[in-house]
């Protein structure tokens, strides 16, 4: 997949292509993944369209903190009391298909390691 700014995430946080949003703030949008890969699968990203985690700079240190917070604020709205996996995946080894960059949420059955 092409890096572009805009990217299906875009339309979502303007509202033109319906997600299942679950949290939103100033900051940041999360929404349920539509092709879940665990039982809770949701997708918090930054309003700001970030690329990828590589083209994050020093300006947005607060931003990137609050991504972190709000992911576990959001895995704890949807009940993750016994645990949760955060993934970023970063580029095409890291096997990221959509670049504006996003925190998966994945929660409700026991992860595995090593991932895939
Ligand atoms: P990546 O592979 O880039 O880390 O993750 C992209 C994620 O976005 C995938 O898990 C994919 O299922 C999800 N996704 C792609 N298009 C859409 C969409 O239009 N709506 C929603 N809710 N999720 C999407």
């Amino acid at each position: 997949m092409s890096e572009t700014t805009e990217t299906i995430f875009s339309k979502i946080i303007r509202r033109e292509i319906p997600a299942d949003i679950v949290y939103e703030d100033d900051l940041a949008l999360a929404f349920n993944d539509i092709h879940p890969q665990a039982p809770v699968h949701i997708l918090v990203i930054p309003k700001k369209p970030i690329a990828k985690l590589d083209d994050a700079e020093s300006q947005d240190h607060a931003l990137m903190g609050h991504l972190l917070l709000t992911a576990k604020r959001v895995a704890q709205q949807a009940g993750l009391t016994n645990g949760y996996r955060l993934v970023i995946n970063t580029g095409a080894d890291g096997g990221q298909t959509v670049y504006h960059l996003h925190i998966h949420i994945l929660g409700g059955r026991q992860m595995k390691w090593p991932p895939g």
